[in-house]
């Protein structure tokens, strides 16, 4: 299953994350690895957004399909390193 979403309309790609429970994206600039599998994103990920919880900030890293976020997260996952889950688009 891919952990990855592809988008047609603004050629960006979109994971699902965990802790927000709302999709975050990011673009070829940040150096995907190509496996929606099992991806590699180069560089972090930084996103301030409306959540289940209101708007906060999160900083993420993805690696080998697994989700690091960073200390300064503002949810109850910083620190954490999660499997990345499928995306159901
Ligand atoms: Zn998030």
């Amino acid at each position: 299953m891919a952990k990855v979403h592809h988008s047609e309309i603004n050629g960006l790609w979109y994971i699902l994350c965990p802790a927000c429970k709302v999709t975050h994206a990011f673009g070829i600039g940040h150096g995907f690895n190509g496996n929606p599998e099992n991806p590699t994103i180069e560089g972090s990920l930084g996103w301030t957004g409306e959540s289940v919880d209101g708007v906060r900030y999160c900083h993420s890293q993805v690696n080998n399909g697994m989700i690091t976020f960073v200390s300064d997260s503002q949810h109850g996952m910083a620190g954490q390193t999660v499997e990345l889950p499928d995306f159901n688009a």
